[in-house]
């Protein structure tokens, strides 16, 4: 891969929980990237010339219109943690970033994880989600109540898909245009309703880097989880490295 190819490229970055981790031997523990780490993160992101971007500002990056050295940054399920440990980061740094809320569950806690065995943690109110978005962050949406999309059709999936975003503008007064799959799946098919829904672009667990040809609504993101260390961190971001696992399905969560 050429040196320009790889400038093209743009890195989008996957948290889900800013806390330190649960208990050794818990499920999903990785998921839980601690606040020193990523505090240093963000902090390394800066040093190497990165401006952290939520998805709604690296938007006219991604459709190739504006050129820089930037990085999404996301956050999945919309963790109250995110607002407590996450944001005064991103304030101090001048970054944005995007939480895709799970629109009918906040104030409540992760529990489509819970029959997985997963600690239970708490998700945002609607309040502290809006003072998510007021610290000028974005929300997206991720469903209503985090459903595989893959089981559901007709108005059951239309309810998760703009029903979600609607609830969710209600609450911001202001448009809702991006969209996570739960656990990263969803039938080939279903993508364009992704669009009807009024989304401008949608985030998947699928790895590797954003190449200029990518679809907008099947975006692939690379994970930052408990054990990435820094030179791991430097080299999923830096290299082709992520890219390797474009095209190999795997267990993903998100
Ligand atoms: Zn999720």
């Amino acid at each position: 891969m050429t040196q320009t190819a790889n400038q093209r490229e743009i890195p989008i970055l996957t948290y889900h929980q800013i806390a330190e981790a649960p208990p050794r031997g818990a499920v999903f523990r990785s998921l839980s990237v601690s606040p020193n780490r990523f505090r240093s993160q963000m902090y390394w992101l800066k040093r190497l010339g990165y401006l952290g971007l939520s998805m709604r500002e690296l938007m006219p990056f991604l459709r190739g219109e504006r050129c820089g050295r930037v990085v999404g940054i996301t956050f999945d399920d919309g963790y109250l943690n995110n607002l407590s440990s996450a944001l005064p980061v991103l304030q101090e740094l001048g970054f944005t970033a995007t939480c895709y809320v799970v629109s009918g569950l906040m104030g409540g806690s992760n529990v489509w994880d819970h029959a997985l065995g997963v600690q239970p943690s708490q998700l945002m109110t609607a309040a502290q989600v809006r003072a998510w978005s007021d610290a000028g962050m974005e929300v997206g949406s991720h469903t209503c109540t985090h459903e595989r999309l893959d089981q559901l059709s007709g108005p059951a999936l239309q309810d998760q898909l703009q029903g979600s975003r609607q609830a969710l503008e209600v609450l911001l007064d202001q448009p809702v245009q991006q969209f996570c799959y739960p656990f990263g799946v969803y039938r080939p098919e279903q993508v364009a309703l992704v669009r009807e829904a009024g989304y401008l672009a949608a985030t998947t667990t699928r790895r590797g880097r954003v190449r200029a040809e990518d679809d907008m609504f099947q975006l692939h993101r690379i994970p930052v989880v408990r054990s990435t260390s820094w030179p791991q961190f430097l080299v999923k971001l830096l290299s082709p490295h992520e890219n390797r696992y474009r095209d190999q399905a795997e267990a993903v969560h998100g």
